[in-house]
């Protein structure tokens, strides 16, 4: 561990898909699902990565895992570069990043006992040194994360979606993880039921230093639990900033509209409601210039020309979006 540098760094990620079609296969296009996007995260810190369905918010959780090569940019780990790392170093890296997916229940094997879901990355990464001390750390892991020490012998379908999820993240804590990717870890779950595992993964973080990576489309979800939030639109972060000024202080027309829609827990207090129209254009063949301008309501000529940069609007505030630098006369708000 280097504690002067943060535990995971990405720069300029680029993740392109090829469209291959024709009669030869030859490559007709590209699905520009990550367009350079850049961010790090702290030891013990929760950065939060938001937006609407497609914006290429879980890609950029399965790059960091290395389940497919970049089209470009770096990941460090530790200061370690990952992206470019051989097989044989791999293993060391994949220890300590795991994920906890949205739908349990299919990534758990459903014909294995939970003692032999919880005990196989014990083994696979040597955690343990024979049998007892195996058995001794499945429940250690179990009492992690509040589950009966008895339900080792049950199948996943015998546990509800919340106990199947405290399953999910017991196993990603079985090899010693310093990172988690919770890739829209609690969508699927109840409120109530949510909110308990946020808690729990806001105790195990406290207990263990675990840094999270937590992938989201909604931002009521990661309000409570996350210390920075990363706002992404058809494959870029167009806002970034800790959770009170992101809040507090929504900068970017695509974040406030975002956070228009997430309820105040005031009855009395109003909140304006932004309603986005249209659909996310296609990653195929994204908007020139800003890639919000379509669906904006302030778009002026330049967000069709030229695209914004991430600057620093406030303290490690920053945001995309040309109404920084525009005169106020050239500002008109269109109606889409
Ligand atoms: Fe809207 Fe223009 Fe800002 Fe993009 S750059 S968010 S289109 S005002």
């Amino acid at each position: 561990m280097k504690a002067d540098v943060p535990l995971l760094e990405v720069n300029g990620l680029k993740k392109h898909f090829p469209i291959h079609g024709g009669l030869f296969g030859r490559e007709t296009g590209r699905v520009y699902a990550v367009d350079g996007v850049t961010f790090s995260i702290q030891r013990g810190e929760t950065l939060s990565l938001v937006g609407e369905s497609g914006c290429g918010k879980s890609t950029v959780g399965r790059a960091i895992l290395r389940l497919f090569r970049l089209t470009d940019g770096e990941v460090y780990l530790d200061g370690e570069r990952i992206d470019t790392m051989r097989a044989g170093r791999l293993r060391a890296m994949r220890k300590r990043v795991q994920v906890v997916f949205q739908d349990p229940f299919s990534s758990l094997n459903p014909r294995m006992r939970v003692r032999d879901i919880l005990a196989e990355p014990l083994i696979n990464f040597g955690m343990a040194s024979g049998r007892r001390d195996l058995t001794a750390r499945v429940g250690a892991l179990m009492d992690k994360v509040r589950l009966p020490r008895e339900a080792i012998n049950r199948f996943p379908h015998e546990f509800s979606g919340g106990q199947r999820q405290r399953i999910g993240i017991a196993r990603a804590l079985a090899p010693g993880a310093d990172l988690i990717i919770c890739d829209e870890a609690v969508s699927a779950l109840d409120v109530s039921v949510k909110a308990q595992i946020i808690n729990l993964l806001a105790d195990l973080q406290d207990e263990l230093g675990l840094a999270l990576l937590f992938i989201s489309h909604d931002l009521a979800t990661v309000e409570h639990l996350t210390h920075r939030v990363a706002v992404m639109y058809l494959g870029k972060i167009v806002e970034l900033a800790d959770r009170r000024s992101l809040f507090a202080r929504p900068h970017h027309p695509y974040t406030r509209a975002l956070l228009s829609a997430v309820p105040v827990p005031d009855p009395t207090a109003k909140r304006q409601r932004i309603i986005l129209t249209g659909d996310v254009p296609s990653p195929i063949n994204p908007p020139s210039g800003c890639r919000f301008h379509t669906r904006c309501a302030y778009a002026f000529d330049r967000c069709r020309a030229q695209e914004p940069v991430l600057r620093l609007i406030a303290d490690m505030h920053l945001s995309a979006c040309h109404l920084d630098e525009a005169p106020e006369e050239q500002v008109v708000p269109l109606t889409v």
